[in-house]
């Protein structure tokens, strides 16, 4: 078991040197990159495929977070603390589609 974290504390030992030179922006348009592969995914219906681009967007997005000195866990956790943050129900009880 491995927290949200501990996830981008890897991506930071795998690959932050290299993130930090490529920049926010460059690595922002890789993190685009990897949510159309993973639509593309999705459409052909691959699982196997699916699973690898959700975990390429995870990673992409950890190492985005890295640059920007954000901690992923935090402002997931900050945002999303247990219930809905615009109505505050478990689960939502928002009225969209
Ligand atoms: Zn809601």
């Amino acid at each position: 078991m491995v927290t949200i974290r501990e996830f981008q504390q890897l991506m930071r030992e795998l690959y932050y040197e290299r993130d930090s030179r490529r920049g926010v922006e460059k690595t922002y348009m890789w993190l685009v990159q990897e949510v159309g592969e993973l639509g593309r995914a999705i459409l052909k219906g691959d699982l196997k495929n699916i699973k690898e681009e959700v975990a390429d967007v995870l990673a992409w997005l950890a190492s985005l977070c890295n640059i920007l000195g954000i901690d992923l866990e935090d402002a997931a956790l900050s945002k999303y603390p247990g219930v809905c943050p615009k109505c505050g129900s478990k689960p939502c009880r928002c009225q969209v589609h």
